[in-house]
């Protein structure tokens, strides 16, 4: 960890002392040009994953996200995206070795309602250093999650201090959608580097006519039942062992009446 002295910050770099910028946390050091973040506790690089996807390609991959096995059916021809953002979104990138093989892992560093988020591939060489000439600082989000309690949720997961080799703070190119479906609104995002799609919530598909269906087939097998005793009763006064008889009825009954049941199962199962 970095000793910071009064008004200097130790470049993580190139080891040149910088003075602290009075507004703020960001810094461009000036003996090498690294993009700098200064927290409370920590001093680290700073990087940024390039966008390779425009807003349409973005949008694409949602829409066939939508249309997948997974969703409601229709989803992609019936909701309706009513905002779309691009943005940067910063996590930090902790580079920790585990018996000589080095993995990576990933917190955010602003609350985001999206926890999917940390299992954000990073391809390796992918991180580029964040300078003002190459990207536009109005679309990158602020971290608000201090180092260390980022470092704490890590230790959480069972990723001790002492293996952690590498902090930075990488900010990662995302497009936002806001969608509503059915009355209510959704969001997703797609990631712009790779054009993953990263959603907690989304359109539930209806148990309703799966409930519905259960209880219709406990109400066919029973009446299946009831009919199965009355016939062995009825045709069981000749000399039939009447329950006897209303059980072999009765399997008759079953596999009689699972036939048209399956079928509307598997209506109900596409339908929906
Ligand atoms: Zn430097």
């Amino acid at each position: 960890m970095q000793e910071l002295s009064q008004s200097k910050i130790v470049c993580p770099q190139c080891a040149g002392e910088n003075d602290i910028p009075p507004d703020g946390r960001f810094l461009e050091c000036t003996f090498c040009g690294s993009a700098i973040y200064i927290d409370k506790s920590k001093v680290v690089n700073r990087f940024v994953i390039a966008s390779n996807f425009s807003e349409e390609q973005a949008e694409g991959n949602l829409r066939r996200w939508m249309a997948g096995n997974f969703q409601v059916k229709d989803l992609d021809k019936n909701s309706v995206i009513s905002a779309k953002y691009f943005y940067y979104f910063p996590l930090w990138y902790f580079k920790a070795s585990d018996r000589g093989a080095d993995k990576i892992y990933l917190q955010p560093a602003t609350s985001t309602s999206v926890s999917e988020i940390k299992n954000v591939q990073i391809p390796a060489g992918s991180m580029k250093p964040f300078s003002k000439k190459e990207f536009n600082p109005a679309q990158f989000v602020n971290p608000d999650v201090l180092y260390d309690n980022a470092r704490n949720w890590l230790e959480q997961t069972g990723v001790t201090r002492e293996s952690v080799a590498e902090s930075s703070l990488v900010h990662i190119p995302f497009y936002q959608f806001y969608y509503a479906f059915g009355g209510k609104q959704y969001t997703a995002m797609v990631e712009a580097s790779s054009g993953m799609v990263y959603a907690n919530l989304w359109p539930a598909k209806s148990e309703i006519p799966f409930r519905m269906l259960f209880g219709l087939s406990i109400a066919t097998f029973l009446i299946v039942s009831v009919l199965s005793f009355v016939i062995g009763f009825a045709v069981g006064g000749r000399g039939y062992n009447p329950l006897l008889l209303g059980e072999i009825v009765k399997i008759f009954g079953y596999g009689a009446a699972s036939v048209p049941l399956v079928i509307i199962a598997y209506f109900v199962a596409k339908k929906v």
